[in-house]
């Protein structure tokens, strides 16, 4: 009698643990793998199906263009977010600085992408670039006639300037940049400068800047590059476009001023594994030329062809500053916006 109990007390455990390893199984090896992003999915989607296809783990990506900090600070250790994707030095450092992220040590990662556009400590990594440009009228301004951020400053720009908020990331991470090249008197001194040239009071995204050059409102703007394909592309702005030359800056000196689109594993990520072959993936040269097809933004890996746009314009020298160190510097670069008024 008592036998018997056992035996069937053991055969029940038996078939208790068959039933439940599939399911630890699964939760060992999970397939998946959860992205929140930043970036449009037009973007990157296609980037992800191509990773499905070769690795066999699905990408689940969540778009949010706001509020993506304070998402993943609420969830805390609970959050499904593996990986996060956003633009800009600002919004990545960000991340690492509220504690959200843990560090990456790939030589498939690192190797690809150069030392200046990743984070010291591993916690993000840039995996395209973006070269902040002046564009100017080219009915009003000759060709060469600017060539530097410096001369922005010059008193024949008086009043032919416009730019966005100086508060905006990317003007942040520019102002950031010239503190690092010239330190925070000399940069304050630029800053003033480009707000005593400019047309109008700060207003609307670097696309309105190219738009106002177009209707005479202004001579020269300072945008981020790939806006020139975006407006190429679209029937509305394309003659935008056209009534500007691009001029990449201080090609004699540091080179252009370079911001980041980029990534980080999240602090908890419940798929690290597969987050990790995501970020290989991406920083790949595959998924590093996908990128550059997509939308304009240059590769952060050496040797990814471009685009025959790209091409077009000719190769140019890009500032080899670490966005580290221009992080370091936002916080002055915003307390100078404020200084001198940029945006009043
Ligand atoms: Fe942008």
């Amino acid at each position: 009698m008592k036998l018997s109990f056992f035996r069937s007390l053991a055969t029940a455990l038996v078939v208790l643990a068959m039933s439940l390893s599939p399911v630890m199984m699964q939760a060992a090896e999970s397939n998946e793998v959860n992205v929140y992003s930043y970036r449009k999915p037009q973007l990157i989607d296609p980037m992800f199906e191509v990773f499905t296809e070769q690795t066999g783990i699905k990408v689940n990506s969540v778009f949010a263009k706001k509020g993506m900090l304070e998402r993943l600070k609420s969830e805390g250790r609970n959050s499904p977010a593996d990986l996060v994707f956003t633009v800009d030095i600002g919004r990545l450092s960000d991340i690492k600085d509220a504690g959200l992220t843990q560090p990456v040590d790939r030589v498939q990662v690192n190797g690809n992408i150069p030392t200046h556009y990743r984070d010291p400590e591993g916690h993000w990594f840039g995996l395209t670039t973006r070269a902040r440009i002046i564009v100017t009228s080219k009915d009003r301004v000759k060709p060469g006639e600017i060539t530097t951020y410096e001369q922005l400053i010059d008193a024949n720009w008086k009043g032919r300037i416009c730019t966005r908020s100086g508060k905006h990331p990317y003007m942040v991470a520019l102002t950031a940049s010239m503190i690092a090249h010239h330190g925070e008197a000399e940069a304050r001194k630029w800053l003033a400068g480009l707000k005593r040239n400019l047309a109008r009071k700060p207003q609307g995204n670097d696309r309105a800047q190219v738009k106002a050059i177009k209707e005479g409102e202004c001579d020269l703007a300072v945008i981020n590059h790939y806006y020139m394909v975006k407006m190429l592309k679209d029937p509305e702005q394309v003659a935008w476009a056209n009534a500007v030359n691009m001029v990449f800056p201080n090609q004699d000196g540091q080179g252009t001023h370079m911001n980041v689109s980029g990534m980080a594993l999240t602090r908890h990520a419940p798929n690290k594994a597969n987050a990790i072959k995501l970020m290989e993936f991406l920083a790949s040269a595959q998924g590093q030329e996908m990128y550059v097809q997509k939308n304009g933004e240059y590769p952060v890996k050496a040797g990814v062809p471009l685009s025959a746009l790209q091409n077009s314009w000719g190769s140019f020298k890009a500032d080899s500053l670490s966005l580290a160190v221009v992080a370091d510097h936002r916080a002055a670069a915003i307390r100078l916006a404020d200084e001198v008024g940029y945006n009043n």
